[in-house]
């Protein structure tokens, strides 16, 4: 690391691990003409692995520091440095040939604005693999009925097949975080209204911002009935309507079915 003090606000825990690095790399399994690019490169951990099956690969790196170290270390022909901050930046700038290829051992403290700020840009990418906590990963990819499904899951499931590929331990980074992570893959389903499709594919919400206030209604205050939850989209009568008990709770509704609940809210608004 020789040098550079990492840094809290960041996120900044450094993968150390040969093992790990080979693991992850294998996963991404870039092939050299893909357009890929890795937030917050850091230290280079990844990207010097990625840049030795790749072409040309884009990062966007926030700490002016690290920054400086990449550009010293790597040709701008094969690098190109975005510095700034993920949440902002444009990814759908990036798409050159092909669809893009995103990955990332993600600073912990901004993964979830980060995976929904993605999430915008899931038509254009084909896949991405990430390094999170273990816990937010087991969130992501939890079935309706656990404690772990909740609007992360929902949401995400709504936009990605999504997969928890290993679990990597602390003593991985530098410096050891206090939890375990993991690796997850993700790769966009096709959903989504276009103008050819404008129903979508019948698992699309039509209205996705609707969609979306639903589902965090919804899982507000996870314990309590949908009846109350959902009372400003119709509540019981939403439910019964739809086949649903009154009695039901947000974690045991599918992605489908808050799909299902936010089109006949908008077919209701487009009739009235
Ligand atoms: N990829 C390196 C590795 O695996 O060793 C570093 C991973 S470290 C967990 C997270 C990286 O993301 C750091 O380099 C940090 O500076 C960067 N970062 C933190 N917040 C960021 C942001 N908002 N936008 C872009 N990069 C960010």
């Amino acid at each position: 690391m020789k040098g550079h003090q990492p840094r809290k606000r960041f996120g900044q825990n450094f993968l150390v691990s040969p093992g790990v690095i080979r693991k992850i790399v294998d996963a991404v399994a870039p092939r050299a003409g893909d357009t890929v690019v890795e937030i917050g490169p850091g230290l280079g951990a990844l990207t010097e692995p990625l840049l030795e099956r790749l072409e040309h690969l884009h990062v966007v790196e926030i700490d002016r520091d690290l920054i400086a170290r990449l550009h010293q270390r790597f040709p701008a022909e094969r690098l190109t440095i975005h510095a700034g901050d993920a949440l902002e930046f444009d990814f759908g700038a990036l798409k050159a040939a092909g669809p893009l290829k995103i990955v990332g051992n993600l600073p912990y403290n901004i993964s979830s604005p980060l995976l929904f700020h993605l999430a915008e840009y899931a038509a254009v990418v084909s896949e991405m693999h990430f390094m999170l906590q273990k816990e937010v990963v087991d969130r992501m990819v939890a079935a309706p009925g656990g404690g772990d499904y909740g609007r992360l899951s929902v949401m995400l499931q709504y936009r990605y097949s999504m997969e928890r590929l290993f679990v990597v331990p602390p003593g991985s980074f530098n410096p050891a975080p206090k939890v375990d992570s993991a690796v997850v893959r993700m790769i966009p389903r096709k959903v989504g209204v276009t103008e050819g499709n404008p129903r979508g594919t019948g698992e699309t919400a039509i209205d996705h911002a609707l969609f979306a206030r639903l589902v965090q209604a919804a899982f507000s205050q996870r314990r309590k009935m949908l009846r109350n939850t959902l009372k400003e989209f119709g509540g019981e009568a939403l439910l019964e309507a739809q086949g649903f008990a009154p009695t039901a709770r947000a974690e045991t509704l599918a992605v489908a079915d808050f799909v299902r609940l936010a089109n006949v809210l908008t077919a209701q608004t487009q009739t009235k």
